[in-house]
């Protein structure tokens, strides 16, 4: 069992020998074996064609869209297709290390569940964490990273454990390179009331919005394969740092 991180590494490491970081696979948690069996519920955001009006319930009373569109890179490049390419890599990446993945859904040619089912979904597994990956579509001026949590929290869940999962997630992202988002939250963190999915969550849940696609040096990172698999490395890191947390010592 003690081999399956340092395989992590070696996949990854694969990729993108030269565009990867020192501190994108370096700093990986290696006592794995302890998170095998965990299971991690992974929302690829957004899907194709989901600019879809249905309103839903919000988590907090209200109603929300069934979906947005999503943002895109200036040169076009969708939203959603680098959350599915990334949710990929984060996927196979956790299994590796025995972890079971759920995803929210199984292509990127259709427009998935509404965002309220993708949360109930996520609850049904019951799963150690939720992890929904985004790209953001903000000032082109700004840049970086920052990972949402639900403020103020609804449960249990959301009080301690998602804050716990926001911090590891934001800290594997600075160890990797990554700049905490100029635009938007504090130090790479965001609570927010008005995402669903986090709303709805009975299990540690976050929002990662890895970049800002309307910014130029992010977009270049999530339209190339090898920055995509430094994003997935960074996250994954941060999820496994989690799960360690959680799992028994020794
Ligand atoms: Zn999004």
């Amino acid at each position: 069992m003690g081999e399956l991180p340092r395989r992590n590494v070696l996949k990854f490491a694969g990729v993108a020998p030269a565009a990867l970081g020192l501190g994108a696979t370096l700093e990986a948690p290696l006592a794995a074996a302890g998170i095998a069996g965990m299971a991690v519920f992974l929302d690829a955001g957004h899907g194709n064609n989901s600019a879809l009006s249905q309103q839903v319930p919000n988590g907090r009373g209200g109603t929300k869209d069934c979906n947005t569109s999503g943002a895109a890179t200036n040169d076009g490049y969708p939203e959603h297709t680098f959350n599915w390419a990334v949710v990929g890599m984060i996927q196979d990446a956790l299994n590796q290390s025995g972890v079971r993945t759920q995803l929210s859904r199984g292509d990127d040619s259709s427009a998935g569940p509404c965002i309220d089912a993708r949360a109930a979904a996520a609850n049904a597994m019951h799963p150690d964490a939720i992890v929904s990956i985004h790209a953001d579509g903000g000032p082109p001026s700004g840049r970086g990273f920052h990972v949402n949590y639900s403020s103020p929290p609804l449960n249990d869940a959301q009080s301690g454990p998602a804050l716990q999962l926001a911090h590891a997630i934001r800290d594997a992202l600075v160890a990797a390179g990554y700049q905490p988002s100029t635009y938007v939250g504090s130090d790479g963190l965001y609570g927010r009331a008005d995402l669903a999915g986090l709303n709805f969550a009975e299990y540690p849940a976050v929002l990662v919005e890895l970049g800002n696609m309307r910014n130029a040096d992010d977009a270049a990172q999530m339209e190339s394969p090898d920055g995509r698999a430094r994003y997935a490395a960074a996250v994954t890191n941060g999820i496994t740092a989690f799960l360690n947390g959680k799992a028994p010592a020794g």
